[in-house]
């Protein structure tokens, strides 16, 4: 029995769509546990390429089990248009089920956040504007709306009655937007009931009998561990916990369940919005970078917004690796770097009073922080083709092991480019 979580070391983007999509071959459930459409996740196999931001990665593998837990910011029609792409690129429709637990995003989420965003203007957070955290500031104060309640009309009408009252006063007298009836909302969401309706189980149930039946179980994360509203770069976080010790909370499985956690960074940095990033890159190097990395340079797999990029950050990826418990570490994109002479690494920062720290910083200190470089031999060719670990060159070896003991967490797979076969197991 396993019970893997695969999470972000990171910022997120660091290729968890691509590791979920590869270990799901030797997997019974995929679970998608927290967050919702506002990032997604690259997926490049037989079918096609494909940016999932609602079903879990599983969806491509058929003896798969794909399971959208309480913990998830549904968005219905998001799913279901996923749903629906897949079948039109010849995808076999996927095994399924959704939480009767789990909360959907409602179309007044969205309506917020962009109000919100729009209020802020300069001093924004570089919201995606899909709803995510209004809907998680409804969910804990006990405004949110169940997947189970979208069946029960008179129960429907109650909550939305309960929830608009104070968002009509926001929106009149903050936003000067016209107030939001709930009739025209019913039908709409009991719409999204009936089509939810085949999806809807217990699957906190399903899973636990999974579990105790020693079936293989992925846990997939969104986004990644410096986004965490606990332990990340807030106020530049995400809503809902991005850490593995979050997983089985939001699947529905014991804390003793979780037997492996994998948290996935890439060989390089990347950031997609606002906030802290020590180790950014700017002007020419920049450029090359961004326009070498991922499958098609790094940009938004949800917005299609430039990455911001930079080199390994060592400070960063260590501190995620230690919040995430990461009991082992797969290396994305090593192939991209295969352009440079010299490979620089981030190994330390200095703060603004001129301490040195290997430790990752809070607050004005991580903001006022400048990158310490180290530099390691390139190897100047192309990996794309390698699939055992001796077939590295030795100079992407030492990179490789480098940012093993600089990060203390064993490297246990490389990916070598996009698709699903360009994948190193290194025991
Ligand atoms: P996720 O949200 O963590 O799944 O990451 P994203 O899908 O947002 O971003 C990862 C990007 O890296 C995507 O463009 C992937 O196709 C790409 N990718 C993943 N692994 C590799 C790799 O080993 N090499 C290259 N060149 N691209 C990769």
């Amino acid at each position: 029995m396993t019970v893997t979580a695969i999470v972000g070391a990171n910022w997120g983007d660091e290729g968890k769509g691509k590791m979920t999509d590869v270990l799901s071959a030797q997997s019974d459930y995929v679970v998608r546990y927290q967050g919702g459409s506002n990032a997604g996740h690259t997926i490049i196999n037989e079918y096609g390429k494909f940016a999932l931001q609602a079903l879990p990665s599983g969806v491509f593998h058929a003896g798969v089990i794909n399971v959208i837990g309480p913990g998830v910011a549904l968005d219905v029609e998001t799913l279901f248009r996923e749903l629906n792409s897949l079948e039109t690129r010849g995808v076999p429709a996927p095994k399924l089920c959704i939480s009767d637990r789990v909360q959907v995003v409602l179309p007044y989420h969205q309506l917020f956040d962009q109000l919100e965003e729009e209020r802020l203007g300069s001093r924004s957070f570089g919201s995606t504007r899909r709803g995510i955290a209004p809907f998680y500031a409804d969910k804990y104060a006990k405004l949110g709306i169940r997947t189970s309640d979208l069946t029960n009309e008179d129960r429907l009408r109650a909550r939305l009655t309960q929830a608009l009252e104070s968002k009509n006063v926001l929106l009149q007298h903050l936003y000067g937007h016209a107030p939001l009836d709930v009739e025209p909302l019913i039908p709409q969401l009991m719409d999204w009931g009936v089509r939810l309706q085949p999806y809807l189980r217990d699957t906190t149930a399903v899973l636990q009998q999974a579990q105790s039946d020693g079936k293989r179980i992925l846990l997939e994360s969104q986004l990644g561990a410096l986004r965490d509203p606990d332990h990340g770069i807030y106020p530049y976080s995400t809503s809902s916990s991005t850490l593995a010790g979050f997983a089985p909370v939001g699947a529905g499985l014991p804390p003793y369940a979780v037997t492996g956690i994998l948290a996935v960074t890439k060989a390089y940095s990347s950031c997609v919005g606002a906030g802290p990033f020590v180790m950014e890159l700017e002007g020419t190097e920049a450029d090359e970078l961004r326009r070498r990395g991922g499958d098609a340079g790094e940009f938004g797999a949800v917005t299609g917004r430039p990455r911001r990029v930079g080199w390994f950050d060592a400070v960063a990826t260590r501190y995620g690796c230690s919040i995430q418990g990461a009991t082992g570490v797969a290396l994305t994109n090593l192939d991209v770097l295969g352009y440079l002479d010299q490979i620089p690494v981030c190994t330390a920062y200095e703060l603004a009073d001129g301490t040195v720290t290997e430790a990752f910083p809070v607050g004005a200190q991580l903001d006022e922080a400048k990158p310490r470089l180290s530099f390691l031999d390139g190897w100047r060719s192309d990996l794309s083709e390698a699939r055992t670990y001796d077939e590295l060159p030795a100079a992407a070896q030492r990179y490789v092991e480098f940012i093993e003991s600089a990060i203390g967490v064993h490297v246990a797979y490389i990916s070598v480019g996009p698709r699903r076969d360009q994948i190193i197991v290194r025991a």
